[in-house]
């Protein structure tokens, strides 16, 4: 019995570490957001062609001006952390408990969640400043990760 127990264990961790992050939801109006991360590594942000507003999560239409026309902009992959949670329950392979999920305020403005690494939980502080590098998780997800400012990615 205790055997089997371990077997299964070993099991769910090789799982666990084999596992690909899941996939984003790509649609029309994000689909430049992960074009530019995984063909230029450049953290792109919608912004509006006539009132220059950046707005994130994409959406068609500019809250502020009604314009739809826009393009992409390259963010300085700089900012802060406005918000964040660390992650416990549920677990989803290759994820491991204790992971934290970020939300970064760019030094341009936009909010973007991503992971923060590089930092023990017990140290994170609201406003602390953050470097983003845009890193390769497998052969086909490229996504940025904020990192404490002058930390070694
Ligand atoms: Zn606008």
């Amino acid at each position: 019995m205790t055997e089997t127990l371990a077997e299964n264990l070993t099991e769910t961790q090789t799982q666990r570490t084999q596992a690909l992050r899941p996939r984003p939801a790509i649609n029309l109006d994000n689909s430049f957001f992960f074009e530019s991360l995984t063909e230029r590594g450049e953290l792109s942000i919608q912004q509006c062609g006539e009132c220059e507003e950046l707005r994130h999560p994409p959406v068609p239409m500019c809250p502020e001006c009604h314009s739809v026309h826009w393009a992409p902009k390259a963010m300085s992959l700089s900012g802060t952390l406005h918000s964040y949670v660390v992650m416990y329950h549920p677990i989803v392979p290759p994820f491991e408990p204790g992971y934290i999920v970020a939300v970064i305020e760019l030094a341009e403005g936009p909010r973007v969640v991503m992971n923060l690494e590089g930092i023990q939980r017990e140290d994170v502080q609201i406003g602390m400043p953050v470097a983003i590098t845009i890193e390769r998780m497998d052969e086909t997800l490229v996504l940025p990760v904020a990192r404490p400012a002058g930390e070694k990615s």
